[in-house]
């Protein structure tokens, strides 16, 4: 046996997990969407103040604690579409809304605008900025600092006092 392409087929860890949160995103977002929504004169339902209730939910959570416990990173959009107080599967305009927040004055400050995207079950708002850069890591900060050091000292030592 040569062990040459071990590189080329080396399976992913945790395969299996990758592929349940999959399957439980899916099952989830479809099962909030055929969801009747609760109407507000049905009184008689415990959970009337909510929308979505049951199954969605459940799936959502289970998704979260498989990545939390086998420390699986979600993927970016993944992670998004679940609600963190109530782990309703947020999909825009019929679990969840989507607005462009800018509080600057006037809004004319572009780097100000926040994506607001509020659960339509428990009000509750994820903000993400997305007009501004995002700040560079510490090191890489460090390292540009250091290189501005190396060219024109002086400069730098009178930005420093
Ligand atoms: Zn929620």
């Amino acid at each position: 046996m040569v062990k040459g392409s071990g590189n080329q087929t080396k399976s992913v860890p945790n395969k299996h997990l990758h592929a349940r949160i999959a399957y439980l995103h899916q099952a989830a977002t479809h099962l909030a969407l055929k969801q009747q929504p609760v109407t507000k004169n049905d009184l008689s339902d415990t959970n009337s103040h909510l929308q979505q209730h049951g199954l969605p939910l459940l799936l959502a959570a289970q998704l979260q604690a498989v990545s939390q416990k086998a420390q699986i990173r979600l993927s970016h959009d993944m992670k998004r579409s679940i609600c963190k107080v109530c782990s309703t599967p947020l999909m825009p305009d019929t679990t969840s809304k989507t607005r462009i927040e800018n509080k600057s004055r006037a809004g004319k400050k572009s780097w100000a605008d926040v994506l607001v995207i509020q659960c339509q079950n428990c009000s509750t708002e994820k903000r993400f900025p997305v007009g501004a850069s995002r700040q560079k890591r510490k090191a890489e900060r460090k390292a540009a600092l250091a290189e501005k050091e190396k060219q024109n000292p002086e400069e730098v030592e009178m930005a420093n006092s």
